[in-house]
């Protein structure tokens, strides 16, 4: 495949930006390869510097749900970016989408708007804080809930002991408040809870930030049941799943009782912005009401509120059917091939993973036992082909529903064409 162009952007960009991205997964380091510079992207297509034209699997990481460039979308951040872009004072339009987020989640009777999920996680976490006057936290092995200090952190050594922190630059003595458990186990958190220091447990609901990970059904309701018992808060983070599983998120979907949840993604229809809210009683602790100091600039842009509007305003109903639809033919189209080879197909609505292990993972530990060389592989001829995946085991795909049926073909036979070579070799 000729790259010469994103090649040449490549080069120039690694001398002005760190490893020439500007959010590590970019660089495409756990499949080697140059990743293609994006010129333009329509519906479920983009296409970059070369002029090769992609199906786009992972659209945004989950943000372009109807598509790229869809024209309401569009209209909207037009019409708005005429009448003042920032004002730093509250607007109508901000009260409106509190309103629509508010009656679209089960668990929110309050939100908070701010600008990415890293901001959302982190606030959230300081709110849970606040409100129980605990410090320490759980976070469940393998979720990602944002790049800061609190969430960016390894399992220790021992089964419940203290977190390690998960970058340089991050004391010991922060992510030691951390404490961590494996996905779909309830002993764990258990030995934790039973301290009754933990203010929070946080987590993706349905994992998709270590690949899309099913949870046991047991396991959310027992978590739920287990944090009241010790009067430890539920922090749901649904910066993936929310919108993405039903309007409601994965909380609608898998019925969970969560006291906090944060939003991301979607929420902002492809422009920085995200949220947090839930049960009044505990919202009403941030400021200016209560103790619990937050804020933001650009909290609640004009622009990013528009895009957010406009996009929750084309999800209905029938899109979600939809989206299951489409999901579902990809993988009746894939299943096949995880008989004869040694793979797995793991999906939750429209994300899905295909793990390059013969059974699909229950938990990070089984995430790491994938033959990532194998994906590289994958990834790289996938591309040559014209299917873009996220370029990591460790990611989801987020189907948009601008993908067509001629999409979905080609994404099957790509599929079939790739791991066939890949196995008979
Ligand atoms: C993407 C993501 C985040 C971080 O959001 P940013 O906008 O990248 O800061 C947090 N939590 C989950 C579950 C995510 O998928």
């Amino acid at each position: 495949m000729n790259q010469e162009q994103s090649q040449s952007w490549f080069t120039r960009a690694q001398n002005i930006i760190p490893g020439g991205v500007n959010s590590p997964v970019r660089a495409f380091n756990a499949v080697e390869g140059t990743p293609p510079f994006i010129v333009s992207a329509e519906g479920a297509h983009m296409i970059d510097e070369d002029g090769h034209r992609y199906i786009d699997l992972i659209g945004s990481w989950g943000p372009m749900i109807v598509g790229h460039a869809h024209p309401e979308v569009v209209e909207a951040i037009h019409q708005t970016a005429m009448t003042g872009t920032s004002f730093g004072a509250p607007t109508k339009a901000e009260v409106l989408f509190a309103e629509e987020l508010c009656a679209a989640h089960p668990v929110l009777d309050m939100v908070r708007l701010c600008s990415s999920g890293t901001e959302s996680t982190m606030h959230a976490i300081r709110l849970a804080r606040g409100y129980t006057q605990r410090d320490v936290i759980v976070k469940i092995d393998g979720c990602y809930h944002g790049a800061h200090d609190a969430v960016l952190v390894e399992a220790g050594s021992g089964v419940a002991t203290f977190a390690k922190p998960g970058s340089a630059g991050i004391p010991s003595a922060i992510a030691e408040l951390t404490r961590t458990a494996p996905f779909n186990d309830l002993e764990v958190i258990k030995q934790h809870l039973e301290t009754n220091e933990v203010a929070a447990v946080i987590l993706e609901a349905v994992p998709g930030n270590m690949g899309c990970i099913v949870p046991q059904s047991a396991y959310l309701q027992g978590l739920s049941a287990l944090c009241k018992e010790h009067g430890t808060l539920l922090i749901v983070d649904e910066v993936m799943t929310g919108f993405r599983l039903a309007k409601g998120g994965a909380c609608e979907r898998l019925q969970i009782d969560a006291d906090l949840v944060t939003l991301g993604k979607i929420v902002g229809g492809g422009l920085p912005l995200a949220a947090f809210g839930g049960r009044r009683e505990i919202m009403e602790c941030l400021s200016p009401l209560g103790s619990v100091y937050q804020a933001g600039t650009l909290s609640g842009n004009p622009l990013a509120v528009a895009a957010g509007r406009a996009t929750l305003n084309l999800l209905g109903d029938h899109v979600y059917t939809e989206l299951e639809e489409k999901a579902v033919r990809i993988e009746e189209g894939i299943l096949p091939l995880t008989e004869r080879f040694p793979i797995s197909f793991a999906r939750v609505g429209s994300m899905f993973t295909l793990f390059f292990r013969d059974q699909a993972p229950q938990n990070f530990d089984q995430v790491k036992e994938c033959d990532f060389a194998l994906f590289g592989s994958f990834h790289r001829k996938m591309l040559e082909k014209g299917v873009y995946f996220p370029p990591s085991q460790y990611e989801a795909v987020f189907l948009s529903n601008a993908l067509h049926e001629q999409d979905i073909q080609q994404i099957i036979d790509g599929v079939h064409e790739v791991i066939e070579a890949l196995f008979a070799t």
